[in-house]
């Protein structure tokens, strides 16, 4: 009988170890009327650049057990967002992308449409067309989600620390990598595999 108890015991904390972890990732309803981004997109544009991003987030975290969609209510949930500013400075300072996350209750971030938007069209070769810059665009939003997403599901790992461009990690989307060709996981990959271990197949 307690050899029962400890093989169920044991049994419960191999299921919650594995335990798919469910993220949200969407694009705010107020994105679609905004009249402010610095390109103008039209419904139609937005959805493709989302659609761009959700390939992107989901080739990062392939492998992984964790679960996307555009759900709002999950702990763990990035929002695109028309313009984020950053609250320390008094003047008005835009960012591409931030997070707050409280380590094991998960976290939030969010992504700035308009500043990936801007940033795409600096990085697109002249005459590449209307779709290779919302490719662009869809691109680094969604490494920047990606980014996001890997503070908060590892609050404490020092992801900064990274200095491969080619990289999720590091910390600036200012730079061609953000927007066209690969990108790969540094530092955080060894802590994602744990945080993210599939269930294990069962023993035959
Ligand atoms: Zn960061």
């Amino acid at each position: 009988v307690l050899l029962a108890a400890v093989v169920a015991l044991w049994l419960t904390v191999k299921k919650s170890t594995c335990a798919t972890v469910h993220a949200g990732f969407w694009v705010d309803d107020a994105v679609y009327d905004s009249q402010r981004l610095g390109i103008s997109l039209t419904r139609e544009e937005i959805d493709r650049v989302a659609a761009v991003a959700r390939g992107e987030i989901a080739l990062a975290f392939r492998g992984l057990n964790i679960a996307f969609s555009d759900s709002r209510n999950p702990s763990y949930r990035v929002r695109v967002v028309e313009e984020l500013r950053d609250l320390r400075f008094k003047w008005q300072m835009s960012v591409p992308a931030q997070s707050r996350a409280v380590s094991g209750m998960g976290g939030q971030g969010a992504v700035s449409l308009s500043w990936m938007a801007s940033a795409a069209a600096g990085f697109v070769p002249q005459g590449a067309g209307r779709t290779a810059l919302l490719d662009a665009i869809g691109t680094g939003v969604g490494r920047a989600a990606v980014h996001e997403f890997a503070h908060i599901l590892l609050p404490r790992a020092p992801i900064h620390d990274s200095i491969d461009r080619g990289s999720y990690e590091y910390d600036t989307a200012s730079r061609r990598e953000q927007f066209a060709g690969d990108m790969h996981w540094d530092l955080a990959w060894r802590f994602l595999q744990k945080r993210l271990a599939p269930c294990a197949p069962p023993v035959p």
